[in-house]
């Protein structure tokens, strides 16, 4: 099996389960109503509106596998069930208008010409993964920047100027309110540079929250051109961060130096902010095995530093910052201060829920608390009335991973969880005698990575290293199945729904 199969495997199956009821019964749903505009709808009475905030990997996932799987299955269960029918309505609050396949960033950022299809293939229009439903699904290019759990609305923030449905433009920064009777939590993590994750609070003055990335992109490669072309006084790179956004990225900057020509009195150093490469990410092996890839490729190019320096401060200063005559000084944190030519972010980041829930929901890196292993989400303790309904799902997870690979397995999950609630408040109290047969997209599944230990990590388009369920394997195989390309032929089923069919 190739890590690009393994990595398409999205689908947990697994027995069905008691299910807790999350889903508070539906009550007569107050309109979307707008604060500053007339963005208002009337949404019939025996609705249930599902909400879904983040608009990428993770919030895709559902969205597919809800509009396709768990809502035909309840209108099929309620048709069997009940003389009255529900209406369904998904709403996806996201801020940015384009699919970001973020695992090509590193090629794409630094060579997006070797990407099959170039850097279009990395970029997608979230148009693509919603008009296919109609009336089902609505886009709303916001963020959320505040969730009313006792009245179920979602405060959001509109980004771009639009047309709403009644005519009239909203403005950017302009706020609404949804409401929800499901709620799904998607906002992934946000980096601390628009490098790696697309932006949400603060986005609203730009076309899209993509918009960001590709500026970020922009000045990194007027950088590297300059370094290239000899117009910078400075010819040092400095990538902060051991992890394999770290060592993807100094391989794709050596790489393109090297097929340029342009390496002496060149020097790219890593900062693994630790003591050694891929710390958090797998046991000893590997980080020692990309710092000697590293240095079998590149000599003397690339230097891997350790000892837990990290960075304090960065300022640019010089004509224009972002131009690419620019230089950036690092302060780290031994004391020492280096300008550079290029210094590039790649230490990670946090979850992205504390723009709009309570401290007490999150845990420490901001990512949000579920209760148990369904992905319902906890509140501020285990019996808070206010997480009834709330779900999360991908990077926003805590304790998950933070990879695609768990996200994939995890939406099938949530999916189930949302579909085993709603439907045990179709059938009541008495669900469990009545023998009524569920459809199988609303039994509840469980969740399990079953490629955990797996990681690819291409340093450069010849190869690099990796895992497949904690097993080696030869720089070949990173070739073949993630070097050449970086997966980004995955973007489109992702965005049509084609990989949750
Ligand atoms: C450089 C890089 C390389 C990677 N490579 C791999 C790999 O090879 N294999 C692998 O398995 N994983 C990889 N990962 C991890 C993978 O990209 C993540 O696991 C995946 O992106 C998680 O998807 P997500 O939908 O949870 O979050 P994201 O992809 O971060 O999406 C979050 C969404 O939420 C939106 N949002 C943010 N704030 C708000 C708000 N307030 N309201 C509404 N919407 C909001 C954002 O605009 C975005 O649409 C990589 C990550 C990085 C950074």
């Amino acid at each position: 099996m190739s890590a690009a199969e393994a990595l398409a495997l999205g689908k947990s199956r697994s027995a069905p389960k008691a299910v807790p009821a999350g889903v508070p019964a539906a009550a007569p749903a107050p309109a979307d109503t707008t604060t500053t505009t007339t963005d208002t709808k009337s949404t019939p009475t025996s609705s249930i509106n599902i909400v879904i905030l983040g608009g990428n990997f993770a919030g895709l996932g559902v969205l597919h596998t809800l509009a396709r799987h768990t809502i035909p299955a309840l209108q099929h269960l309620s048709s069997q069930t009940t003389s009255s029918s529900t209406q369904y309505q998904i709403t996806l609050i996201t801020p940015n208008t384009q699919f970001l396949f973020v695992p090509a960033s590193p090629r794409a950022l630094i060579q997006p010409d070797l990407l099959p299809g170039g850097e279009a293939k990395v970029f997608r229009p979230l148009s693509d993964a919603v008009k296919q439903y109609g009336d089902l699904v609505k886009l709303k290019q916001a963020y959320a920047y505040a969730v009313d759990r006792t009245n179920r609305r979602v405060h959001i923030r509109h980004v771009n100027s639009h047309w709403s449905g009644d005519g009239m433009l909203v403005p950017p920064e302009a706020a609404s309110t949804v409401s929800y009777d499901v709620l799904v939590i998607a906002t992934g993590t946000k980096a601390r540079s628009a490098l790696w994750s697309m932006p949400g609070p603060g986005s609203e003055a730009l076309k899209g929250a993509e918009e960001a990335t590709r500026r970020e992109w922009e000045s990194i490669r007027n950088k590297l051109r300059n370094l290239q072309s000899g117009a910078h006084e400075h010819h040092d790179v400095l990538i902060a961060g051991g992890g394999p956004v770290g060592v993807e990225t100094a391989g794709e900057v050596a790489s393109w130096l090297k097929a340029e020509g342009k390496t002496e009195g060149v020097k790219i150093t890593l900062h693994s902010g630790a003591d050694k490469l891929l710390k958090r990410n797998c046991g000893e092996g590997l980080g020692r095995k990309a710092e000697e890839y590293l240095r079998r490729q590149f000599g003397g190019l690339v230097e891997v530093v350790h000892g837990g320096v990290k960075i304090v401060s960065v300022s640019e200063s010089g004509p224009e910052a972002g131009d690419g005559e620019g230089e950036t000084t690092v302060q780290l944190s031994d004391g020492s201060t280096r300008t550079v030519a290029l210094y590039i972010d790649a230490t990670g980041g946090q979850g992205n829920a504390d723009a709009f829930l309570p401290k007490t929901w999150l845990d420490g890196s901001n990512r949000v608390v579920t209760k148990d292993a369904f992905f319902r989400v906890r509140g501020s303790s285990e019996s808070d009335p206010e997480a009834g309904g709330i779900y999360a799902a991908g990077d926003v997870v805590s304790g998950s991973d933070n990879t695609l690979i768990e996200t994939n397995f995890q939406v099938p999950v949530v999916c189930s969880s949302i579909g085993a609630d709603l439907a045990s408040q179709i059938l009541g109290p008495d669900s469990q005698k009545n023998g009524v047969k569920l459809p199988a997209p609303l039994k509840q599944k469980t969740f399990k990575n079953k490629l955990a230990g797996t990681l690819l990590i291409p340093i450069g388009p010849g190869g690099g290293v990796g895992q497949i369920l904690g097993w080696g394997v030869p720089s070949f195989l990173v070739k073949v199945a993630k070097a050449k390309t970086f997966m980004v032929d995955m973007a489109e089923p992702a965005v049509t729904g084609q990989q949750w069919k």
